[in-house]
């Protein structure tokens, strides 16, 4: 038995050196910076040195894992200058092995990361997790791997490690209102280029409001013609723009076509980024009556406003049923035009004083026995999500979607603080956590003094960090109902994509390790050191950014 007892500690340190079989200077924390910081990482001795006769190995007969050891190699042969190549298999021991592997403590999006002096190896039950290894990879390659220019004078080397990552929470979103101002569809991409950076998931696309309808719908071609474009007011304060004039012509907004977006919700996918439209309703839709006015309780032509509308009263009729043939139209060509499971249709903030006095309206309210405007609000919402079910998609508004009875499948997006999110979960329905306080990068995000004109607010860098989408007063089974959490970027006060980057990085970067890594290993202190690096990154990728400290 003593002998036995022997062997198998043997057999155990062996399998402890093998790990760590790595040769040279012992690897600190301080070497290291990834961001979001992973779940658990152990530091060996040394490091792997890539280059040209570096191998990537991997399943070649995979046509997703070979489009990943694709944006390996891209990178290191661009800014890197290396010559590497991708075979299924090899006998040379100078390799980095990317393979899918059944380890269900992984998930749908974990993977293991062992780095060797002359081999790494990187396994992920899903392709999901082998992207997420790669961008680690990323970071734990000098800084200039991010450089568009190739760079040259420098060793690529990557430091032993072992990592074993995989995030907190499975919604790890942000938002992105283009009706305040419209960005065409190539800052589109940079944006998900930032969200697949930071392994975050879910691009939020607000794609409709009061100032703009952007999404092309061939069946309603005035949406596009009419509702896209406003006067041009830009020169003036938001809350101090007239309305069109009769004899004025809107000029100012645009709109992405379906084949647009179908190649940037294909973008999206192949960095693992899954794209979720927001069409608004019953609220925060006038700008459709510019063009479709006999959709609204009062029928009137309402122009597209160029500034603020509050409160934003035209809304659509709930009691006219043509109404609800139209949306359906409009929602059926956004099922098309994407895969994910979930639609975004607003919700919030939807002024009844049009209900109010709208015979038809008022006549649904009696008709369906229902006790006031909230309860006709659930009645139109439960009518989409009826519609939504029997296309297989799942409804998601804000937490407005509450007031006067929540429907059946819903998914609530809390906004308004964390109260919407605790009553659904408290219901047992699925939960998105962005509350204004700690997650609206419209906000000010240090005085405003220093800072460019912003809609109100302060949340700051360190605010972001110190944020927890599950609230203490959820038990362990209600917790399960929070998916997760996001930020939104409204952009009344956004005109042009460099001014979204500086509003949303680095707080996005901050979000990012609230929403990965676990709670225990969240360090404000040792996260500022790694933003040191981090704007590194943003630099040699040419994004702007606010150098917050705080
Ligand atoms: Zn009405």
């Amino acid at each position: 038995m003593k002998n036995q007892r022997n062997i198998t500690f043997t057999i155990s340190l062996l399998f402890v050196l093998t790990l760590f079989s790595c040769n040279g200077d012992k690897v600190t924390k301080k070497d290291i910076t990834i961001i979001p910081e992973p779940a658990v990482i152990e530091y060996g001795n040394g490091y792997f040195k890539i280059d040209d006769k570096t191998l990537v190995i991997a399943d070649t007969n995979n046509p997703e894992i070979f489009k990943l050891a694709n944006t390996l190699i891209e990178r290191l042969n661009s800014a890197a200058d290396l010559d590497i190549k991708i075979k299924k298999q090899s006998k040379n021991i100078n390799q980095i092995i990317l393979e899918l592997l059944e380890n269900e403590d992984l998930g749908e999006e974990g993977y293991h990361l062992l780095v060797q002096n002359n081999i790494v190896r990187l396994q992920a039950n899903k392709a999901a997790g082998l992207f997420y290894g790669i961008q680690t990879i990323f970071q734990l390659l000098p800084v200039d791997i991010f450089s568009y220019q190739k760079v040259n004078n420098i060793e690529w080397h990557i430091p032993c490690v072992e990592i074993t990552d995989k995030p907190r929470f499975s919604w790890r979103g942000m938002h992105l209102d283009v009706s305040r101002h419209f960005f065409p569809p190539e800052f589109i991409k940079k944006y998900i280029d930032i969200i697949a950076l930071h392994k975050m998931n879910i691009f939020h696309w607000h794609l409709t409001d009061d100032n703009g309808w952007r999404i092309e719908i061939n069946k309603y071609p005035g949406l596009t013609d009419i509702s896209a474009w406003r006067v041009d007011r830009e020169d003036k304060h938001w809350k101090e723009r007239e309305p069109q004039k009769e004899d004025e012509k809107a000029t100012y907004g645009g709109f992405y076509t379906q084949e647009e977006i179908r190649e940037i919700v294909e973008y999206a996918g192949s960095k693992y980024v899954r794209v979720l439209p927001e069409i608004e309703m019953p609220g925060h839709t006038s700008e459709v009556f510019a063009a479709y006015p006999e959709y609204s309780c009062t029928g009137k032509i309402f122009t597209v406003r160029p500034g603020s509308y509050w409160p934003n009263s035209e809304i659509f009729c709930a009691g006219n049923d043509s109404v609800f043939v139209f949306l359906e139209g409009i929602l059926s060509e956004v099922i098309n035009l994407f895969p994910f499971e979930y639609i975004h249709i607003g919700g919030d903030e939807a002024d009844k004083t049009r209900w109010k006095a709208c015979p038809k309206c008022q006549s649904r309210i009696n008709k369906e026995n229902l006790k006031d405007e909230d309860e006709l609000q659930s009645y139109f919402i439960k009518r989409i999500e009826k519609y939504l079910t029997s296309r297989n998609k799942k409804l998601i508004g804000w937490d407005e979607i509450l007031e006067g009875g929540l429907a059946s499948d819903a998914t609530v997006m809390s906004w308004r603080g964390l109260d919407g999110g605790i009553a659904a979960a408290k219901l047992g329905h699925d939960v998105i956590m962005c509350p204004g306080t700690h997650c609206y990068f419209d906000h000010y995000q240090a005085d405003p003094e220093s800072q460019p004109l912003a809609i109100g607010g302060y949340t700051n860098l360190k605010k972001v960090y110190s944020f927890n989408p599950i609230p203490k007063s959820l038990n362990k089974d209600e917790e399960a109902y929070v998916l997760g959490g996001q930020a939104n970027v409204w952009t009344e006060y956004i005109p042009d994509p460099e001014h979204i980057e500086y509003m949303a990085l680095p707080r996005m970067t901050a979000l990012a390790e609230v929403l990965w890594t676990p709670e225990n290993k969240r360090n404000w202190r040792n996260f500022r050191k790694r933003l040191i690096i981090q704007y590194e990154r943003f630099d040699r990728l040419g994004i702007n950014y606010y150098n917050s400290k705080q």
